[in-house]
C-alpha cells in the first residue's frame, strides 16, 4: 500500500482583479506550509497555468515585509509619507482587542458629533471574492449609518455602456475565441492582464485567424499582433463609428439579424453616416484608408470576435465609446457565429442573492434610517476636501440635498484598496488623507501609500488564508475558494473584523454572527432542497461546490453539445427587449440617444492643449495588479525596463530637446513627475505614457496619479485616468541617470 502522501491540495481561486478568477491549486506540507501554487490543469480557462504575477504567489504570501498584528500610529507622529522600509517605526503594536476598542469608540464619536454619514468606507477589487469584496463590510456600514461609496473607479463607465445595448453584461465564451477567423482586441492587453485568452487567440491564428490591436500604446499584445492600431486616445468612439459609416456604406450590415434582434438602427445609421473615413482620420490619426480596411476586414471575416476591455471607458468620453465600439457585432450579426461576437465582462452572469449577503435594510436602523448618501470613489480628493463642522449645523429642506453633498468625511476606513497610489489626482487624496482631523483605519498586508496615512493598520489574509465564493468577469464558473493555510500572525479577513467590529459597536442583529459558510450560502441562496436558487445555479449545492471546487453555469454545461451565444435570440432585457441602437431613456433625459464622438476636454483639441499639448497615459503593469505586487522585488524586476521612465514619440522628444535616457519633468495644473526619458516607439506622436507605481518608490512621492483628473466619464461617473493633458520637459535638476 503506498503511504499517504504528506501534501495535500486544497482548491482556491486567485482572487486579484482579472477577468480570469483562476483555479489555483495550493498545495500545503505537513507544517501547513503552502510550498506551491499551479493552475488547474483540469479547468477549461485556467488551463493548468498561471500569470507571472501569481506564479510568484508565495512570494508575497510569505514576504517578510507583511504586516502581522495590528499597529497604532505612535503619538506625535505626524500622518504623511514614510521612508520605505522604515513605517513600522512610526506605529506601535497592539492586541486586536486594543484596536477594535479604540476603532469603535472613534467611530460611535464620530457618529455623536458629526453624524454617521461623516464615515465613508473605500475599497475597491483588491480582493474580488464575494465575501470578501462586499459582504459583511456591506451590513456593518449599512447598519451604522456611514456614506455609502460609488465603486466607479475602474468599470463603470463601461458596464453602464454595455447595459444600454444588450441589458446585461454577457459575452463569448473565452474558450469559444478560438474558433474565431479574426480577433479585435480594443484596448484589450490581452497579454498582460487577461492572459488565459491568448491559447485561444494561438489556436485561432494558427487555423488562419487574425490578431487586430487597436491601442494608443504598443503593448505586449499590440506587439504581437497582426495589424496594431495605434489610434490617438479618447478617440475610439469615433473610429467605431466611422466603421458603422464604411459597413453601412457598402452594404456589409446583416439585416436580418438588425430586423430581428435591434432597435434604434434607422437613427444609429443617419448618425453613422457623419462619420465619413476622411473625418475619423483627423480624429484618429489613422488614414481614410486604413480606417475603411478595417471596417471591411471585421465586417466580412466570421466568426469576428471583439474582445474590449476596460482602458477604452477610463476618458471622458468612455462610456459613448463602449457604446459605440458594442453595437459593432449587432450590426454585421457577429453574435450569429460561434466564437464570433466579443467580450467586455461575463460578469452579468452571476446571480449571487447580494441583498442577502449585504443586507441594505440594516441602515433602517441606522441613526439615519434610511440609506446613506453617496460618495463617488472617483473623487475621493474631493470628498475629503469638505471641511464642514458637521451635518447638525447644516439646515434642512431644500438646502438638505446641497448640505449632505457637502458633508464632511470625519473617518475613513479603507479595505481592499491603496487610494494613495490608485486614486486620481493624487495631490487631493494626499492632502486629504494628511488632514489631522481625519481617523484612518487601513486593513492591509503591506505597508502601502495609504498606510502611511492611517491611524491604525490591521492586518489582512491573501486568498490562500480565507474562504470564499467567486464567479468571474472573463468566464462562467463558479468557484469556491478555500482557506488553504493559517494566515500568518495575527492577520484576519473582511468578514472577521468587520463581524468583531459590529459586536464592539453593539449591533445585536444575528446577522453579525455569520461566518463565511453561512455567507456562501446566502450569497448561493441555497434553499430547502439544498440546491441554489439563483438563476443560471439550481443546479449548485453547497457541498457539490466544497468538493469539486468549480462549476460551470447552467448554460455552459455542456459547450460542445450546447454552445452558449448570448445574443443569438431575444428578448434581452433591455427597455425594448432588443439590443439598443438607441436608447429612448438616455434620450429622455436629454442625452444622446444614439452615440456621438465628442472630443474630451483634456484632450488635444481641448482648451488647455495649448499649455499641455501631450496625452499622458497612466499605464498599468502586465505584472503587478494595479498598485498589487508593486512592492515584490521579484515583480519589479520584470517590470525594470519602464521603472519610472516616461515613453515618448521621437518628434515629440526631438522638439524638446530631449534624448533617450535624459532625466524629465512632467507637468500640468494637478502636480507634477520627475523621471527619465524613453523614446522607444510605444507611443503614437503627441501620446506620452508611464507606468502606475507606489508614491513611495519615487524620491518626491509621486505617482503617475499626481497628473490625473477627479473629472468623471460621460456615463457612469468613473474615473477618467486616460483623459490627462501634460507638458514635458527637460529636467534640469535632476542629473542624469536612473534613480532606481
Ligand atoms: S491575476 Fe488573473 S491570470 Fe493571474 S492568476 Fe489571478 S486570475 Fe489568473
Amino acid at each position: 500500500m503506498a503511504a499517504a502522501s504528506p501534501f495535500r491540495v486544497v482548491h482556491t481561486v486567485c482572487s486579484h482583479d482579472c477577468p480570469d478568477s483562476c483555479a489555483v491549486l495550493v498545495t500545503v506540507n505537513e507544517e501547513g506550509r503552502a510550498v506551491k501554487v499551479a493552475g488547474d490543469p483540469d479547468h477549461s480557462v485556467t488551463q493548468g497555468f498561471l500569470c507571472g504575477k501569481v506564479a510568484k504567489y508565495l512570494d508575497r504570501v510569505y514576504a517578510p515585509q507583511r504586516i502581522l498584528y495590528p499597529l497604532r500610529r505612535k503619538a506625535g507622529v505626524a500622518k504623511g509619507p514614510l521612508v520605505r522600509g522604515r513605517e513600522h517605526e512610526a506605529f506601535e503594536r497592539v492586541s486586536w482587542d486594543e484596536a477594535l476598542e479604540a476603532i469603535a469608540t472613534r467611530l460611535k464619536q464620530v457618529v455623536e458629533e458629526f453624524g454617521p454619514e461623516s464615515i465613508l468606507p473605500y475599497s475597491y477589487a483588491g480582493t474580488i471574492g464575494v465575501l470578501g469584496y462586499g459582504s459583511m463590510d456591506r451590513r456593518f456600514f449599512h447598519r451604522l449609518g456611514a456614506s455609502q461609496l460609488d465603486r466607479t473607479i475602474c468599470a463603470e463607465a463601461g458596464g453602464v455602456a454595455w447595459n444600454l445595448v444588450y441589458g446585461k453584461k454577457l459575452g463569448t465564451p473565452t474558450e469559444d475565441f478560438r474558433l474565431a477567423k479574426l480577433i479585435v482586441a480594443w484596448g484589450a492587453n490581452i497579454h498582460g492582464n487577461n492572459v488565459h485568452l491568448w491559447p485561444m487567440v494561438e489556436h485561432a491564428r494558427r487555423n488562419g485567424g487574425r490578431l487586430i490591436v487597436i491601442d494608443p500604446y504598443r503593448t505586449r499584445t499590440a506587439a504581437l499582433a497582426d495589424w496594431h492600431i495605434a489610434i490617438r486616445p479618447g478617440t475610439d468612439g469615433a473610429l467605431a463609428l466611422g466603421m458603422m459609416h464604411v459597413i453601412l456604406n457598402e452594404g456589409l450590415e446583416d439585416r436580418a439579424y438588425i430586423a430581428a434582434m435591434t432597435h434604434g438602427f434607422e437613427k444609429l445609421a443617419e448618425r453613422a453616416r457623419e462619420y465619413t473615413p476622411e473625418r475619423v482620420a483627423a480624429w484618429t490619426g489613422m488614414t481614410a484608408g486604413e480606417v475603411e480596411r478595417l471596417a471591411r476586414e471585421y465586417a466580412t471575416t466570421r466568426p469576428a470576435a471583439l474582445r474590449l476591455n476596460y482602458g477604452v471607458q477610463r476618458t471622458e468620453n468612455g462610456g459613448t465609446a463602449v457604446r459605440a465600439i458594442a453595437m459593432l457585432p449587432a450590426l454585421t450579426g457577429a453574435w450569429k457565429y460561434r466564437g464570433g461576437g466579443g467580450v467586455l465582462s461575463t460578469s452579468g452572469a452571476f446571480k449571487w442573492d447580494k441583498a442577502a449577503v449585504e443586507r441594505p435594510e440594516l441602515a433602517l436602523a441606522s441613526p439615519l434610517g434610511r440609506l446613506a448618501r453617496t460618495v463617488n470613489m472617483s473623487a475621493l480628493g474631493e470628498a475629503l476636501a469638505v471641511q464642514g463642522s458637521g451635518v447638525r449645523d447644516q439646515g434642512s429642506g431644500n438646502a438638505e440635498a446641497r448640505a449632505e453633498a457637502a458633508l464632511p468625511v470625519k473617518a475613513l476606513f479603507v479595505y481592499n484598496s491603496n487610494p494613495g497610489a490608485v486614486a486620481p489626482n493624487q495631490n487631493a487624496v494626499k492632502r486629504g488623507l494628511a488632514r489631522t482631523d481625519l481617523f484612518t483605519v487601513v486593513h492591509e498586508l503591506f505597508f502601502t501609500d495609504t498606510t502611511d496615512y492611517a491611524d491604525y493598520i490591521l492586518p489582512a489574509t491573501t486568498f490562500l488564508e480565507h474562504t470564499d465564493v467567486q464567479g468571474a468577469y472573463g468566464h462562467y464558473f463558479v468557484q469556491m475558494s478555500k482557506q488553504a493555510i493559517e494566515p500568518p500572525g495575527e492577520a484576519r479577513p473582511n468578514v472577521w473584523l468587520f463581524g468583531q467590529l459590529a459586536q464592539r459597536m453593539g449591533f445585536q442583529e444575528a446577522c453579525f454572527q455569520d461566518g463565511p459558510e453561512e455567507l456562501i450560502r446566502q450569497a448561493l441562496a441555497i434553499g430547502e432542497d439544498g440546491h441554489s436558487k439563483n438563476v443560471g445555479m439550481e443546479h449548485i449545492t453547497f457541498e457539490e461546490l466544497e468538493r469539486v471546487g468549480s462549476i460551470p453555469l447552467a448554460f455552459h454545461r455542456e459547450p460542445e453539445a450546447r454552445p452558449f451565444q448570448p445574443y443569438l435570440e431575444g428578448p434581452l432585457p433591455t427597455p425594448t427587449g432588443k439590443i439598443e441602437f438607441c436608447s429612448e431613456a438616455l434620450a429622455a433625459e436629454g442625452l444622446d440617444g444614439v452615440p456621438a464622438f465628442v472630443p474630451n476636454v483634456e484632450s488635444r483639441w481641448g482648451k488647455d492643449a495649448g499649455r499641455f499639448p501631450l496625452e499622458f497615459l497612466s499605464r498599468k503593469a502586465d505584472n503587478y495588479m494595479n498598485s498589487t505586487f508593486a512592492n515584490l522585488e521579484g515583480h519589479r524586476r520584470m517590470e525594470a525596463k519602464t521603472s519610472r521612465r516616461l515613453e515618448m514619440h521621437a518628434d515629440d522628444a526631438a522638439a524638446r530637446g530631449i534624448a533617450d535616457g535624459d532625466p524629465v519633468r512632467i507637468w500640468n495644473e494637478r502636480g507634477e513627475l520627475k523621471l527619465t526619458a524613453l523614446v522607444n516607439g510605444s507611443v503614437p506622436a503627441g501620446v506620452v505614457a508611464a507606468r502606475m507605481d507606489w508614491a513611495k518608490m519615487d524620491p518626491d512621492g509621486a505617482t503617475v496619479n499626481a497628473l490625473t483628473s477627479e473629472r468623471l466619464t460621460d456615463l457612469g461617473a468613473g474615473a477618467t485616468f486616460y483623459s490627462t493633458l501634460v507638458e514635458v520637459g527637460k529636467d534640469k535638476d535632476q542629473g542624469l541617470g536612473i534613480r532606481e
